[in-house]
């Protein structure tokens, strides 16, 4: 077996590769750019080399600087994950003229398969039935026209050389070809370095469903079943599962021949995957292929037992393949969350910046039966850089069957607490609660068909509403025994919203009992301290996780994907909280307030001075947490109102713009 392999990527994937050449006994070399210093990947590395600037294009991407590191270490293979050169033949070639080796397959599998034109000509050869289109390039915008109009539309241009979700466009009509093809083009020059475009039919509400193929260098090629990955925006992955809930075994056999058939096609010798759209009566259509590790591998090592990994450096090294198709197989179904820096409640715009707090779930089995897996490359503190892949990491779950596996994807992401940066977390236990994707009735338009004004949160089931009830009960009785040495009140008015709600709250023992009316709620376990960002206990016996947050008078609840401000107040100050006038929005687009009542810990602008939008301008603490503020668009500061250790009220005005 190899001594030493070089990892010519970054973030979770290295580590991801870490592991495996580790349980292998296979020493390991990251190579890093000048963003990625400090990272988990080298720090978990035995040996690193530093290859340059932060952009792609000054590191990752430099052939001569990976095969430098392989000289200096004395690497004998590298592993290039999958983005950056992982589908460069030109790469792969290069490596075997130095003698190194590619964890991948031959040159020529890639040139075949790398690219759109040519594998669909070589897919409808080796009769895998493919996208009806024209498999060809296209000259021009008129040539454009009379190709879509051939085929009917709506159709898909697509750029030969994409990849990602980028160099894709639905044309609709005449018009959006005229539009879609030029635009297409351009996007394809400047991302790709190659415009050549093709035209296919586009094939409505399909299900996207993919077959993982391996193969060695012995001509033997077998397949590990399907993935679904029809959870999608912009024609990216957002959520993936292994297996189908649409296949049944003979679709599923009749995929996997016709992957397989491909891949042999091209003396495929690696992992692989090969894409296919599909429609709901389970006809498929060949769509690429991806001649790498595919990001969402996890899933289908959930379900199989197979460490793709290793396979692949097996493969490399020129082993057979220690196992045919027939001992492969299905066992339970497992689930992947993409978990993006990108803030859900608007428009799920890139948030990137840094981890200031990161507590991913526990791995490993849990009490019901499940297994949580979590791929990240980061750790608290880490910064997510504009220069990468928005990605945190990849959470996946496995359960004997598909309601359990996405109970288990719930319940691992309630329990995820993630601060500093939006992200999707939300958006994703939202989706794992909607009864069509519990249903198992997918389509690639399922977000945009489910969550048709974007993502606003959902409302709060009555199991929830509990929650928020007594969570705030319990949090507000520890900060008020703190406030006084005297008795402590037992009746409060909790009022969430327009509802008031009058509890009495006694203790039994370690547990909380809060009367309601007619309604008793025990919380019992409870994990929670002031200044700690999760609330975790049990209600009447069903464990929840929530992530609380101090506000004006009361907190702010988030559970799962329904989010509440809560207030306790005596019944004096609820009186006065209904006769408040309600809130007229003021402008405060000019301001930055102060969220919550607290500590100014920092104020970071002086007037006159220029921010930036995303930019730090005040630190804010209260319950011993430190609130970062930041500017929300670019701006001149006119006025500062508070100074580093004064009190603030909520609301009260820390920054005015100009
Ligand atoms: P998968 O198909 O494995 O789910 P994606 O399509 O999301 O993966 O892409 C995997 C990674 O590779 C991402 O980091 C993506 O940005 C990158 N990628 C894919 N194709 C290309 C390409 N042609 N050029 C540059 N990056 C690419
Ligand atoms: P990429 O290289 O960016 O992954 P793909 O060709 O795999 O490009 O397409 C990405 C996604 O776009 C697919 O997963 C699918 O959702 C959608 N798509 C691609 N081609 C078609 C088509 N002909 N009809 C419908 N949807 C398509
Ligand atoms: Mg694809």
């Amino acid at each position: 077996m190899f001594n030493k392999i070089l990892i010519a990527n970054r973030g979770e994937i290295a580590v991801r590769i870490i592991k495996t050449c580790r349980r292998l006994g296979i020493a390991t070399v990251v190579v890093y750019s000048e963003a990625d210093a400090d990272s988990m990947a080298v720090e978990m590395a035995d040996e690193s080399v530093f290859i340059g600037g932060a952009p792609a294009s000054e590191s990752y991407l430099v052939a001569d600087k990976i095969v430098a590191a392989c000289r200096e270490t004395g690497a004998e293979a590298v592993h290039p994950g999958f983005g950056f050169l992982s589908e460069n033949a030109g790469f792969a070639r290069r490596l075997e003229a130095e003698g190194i080796v590619f964890i991948g397959p031959n040159p020529h599998a890639i040139e075949a398969m790398g690219d759109k034109i040519e594998s669909k000509k070589f897919a409808a050869r080796a009769n895998v039935s493919v996208v009806p289109g024209h498999v060809g390039e296209i000259d021009d915008t008129t040539h454009a026209i009379k190709i879509a109009e051939e085929i009917g539309y709506p159709v898909m241009i697509k750029a030969s050389a994409g990849g990602g979700g980028k160099g894709i466009r639905v044309a609709w009509d005449r018009r959006d070809v005229e539009e879609g093809f030029p635009a297409v083009r351009a996007e394809a020059r400047s991302s790709f370095g190659d415009d050549r475009i093709f035209i296919e039919k586009f094939i409505e509400s399909p299900r996207h469903i993919e077959i993982q193929v391996l193969g060695d260098k012995h001509g033997e090629v077998v397949h590990l079943f399907e993935r679904e990955c029809s959870i999608q925006r912009r024609n990216q992955k957002v959520i993936e599962e292994a297996p189908s809930p649409l296949l049944d075994a003979e679709t599923r056999a009749a995929m996997g021949a016709q992957a397989v058939a491909l891949a042999k096609a091209v003396n495929y010798d690696s992992a692989g995957t090969v894409e296919f759209v599909a429609g709901q009566d389970k006809s498929f259509y060949f769509l690429e292929m991806n001649t790498r590790l595919q990001v969402e591998h996890p899933v289908t090592e959930l379900i199989t037992g197979v460490d793709l990994v290793e396979q692949m450096i097996r493969s490399a090294y020129g082993e057979k393949l220690a196992f045919g198709q027939k001992d492969l197989a299905i066992k339970g179904w497992a689930i992947e969350s993409r978990i993006y820096a990108e803030d859900p409640y608007r428009g799920f715009l890139p948030s990137i910046g840094r981890l200031v707090r990161y507590a991913p779930p526990e791995e490993g089995p849990t009490a019901s039966g499940a297994i949580v897996r979590n791929d990240a490359g980061v750790r608290e503190g880490d910064e997510i850089s504009m220069f990468y892949d928005p990605m945190i990491s990849k959470l996946s779950t496995w359960a004997p069957d598909r309601l359990q596996a996405i109970d288990a994807m719930g319940q691992a992401l309630e329990t995820f607490h993630i601060e500093g940066l939006g992200q999707n977390i939300p958006f994703l236990v939202a989706v794992m609660d909607q009864p069509r994707f519990r249903s198992g009735v997918l389509s690639t338009n399922y977000i945009k068909d489910e969550f048709p004004d974007g993502f606003q949160g959902t409302v709060a089931t009555e199991f929830q509403a509990d929650v928020f009830t007594v969570v705030a009960c319990a949090m507000h009785q520890v900060m008020a025994r703190r406030a006084t040495s005297g008795p402590v009140r037992d009746d409060w008015i909790v009022v969430a919203g327009a509802r008031h709600l009058p509890v009495q709250v006694s203790q039994a023992g370690a547990d909380l009992v809060i009367t309601a009316g007619e309604r008793v709620l025990t919380l019992s376990s409870v994990a929670w301290r002031p200044g700690q960002p999760t609330f975790s206990g049990a209600l009447n016996g069903t464990h929840f996780t929530c992530q609380v947050s101090p506000a004006a008078e009361g907190f702010v609840i988030r559970h799962r994907a329904a989010v509440q401000r809560v207030l306790v107040l005596s019944e004096r100050s609820a009186e006065l909280h209904l006769k408040l006038p309600p809130k007229k929005a003021a402008d405060t687009s000019k301001l930055i307030l102060s969220p919550m009542p607290g500590l100014v810990v920092s104020l970071d602008v002086t007037p006159g001075q220029s921010v930036r939008s995303g930019e730090q301008v005040a630190i804010i603490e209260a319950m011993k947490m430190q609130n970062i503020l930041r500017a929300e668009r670019d701006g001149v500061v006119k006025l500062v109102g508070a100074k580093a250790g004064d009190s603030v009220a909520a609301d009260e005005v820390l920054i005015e713009f100009a």
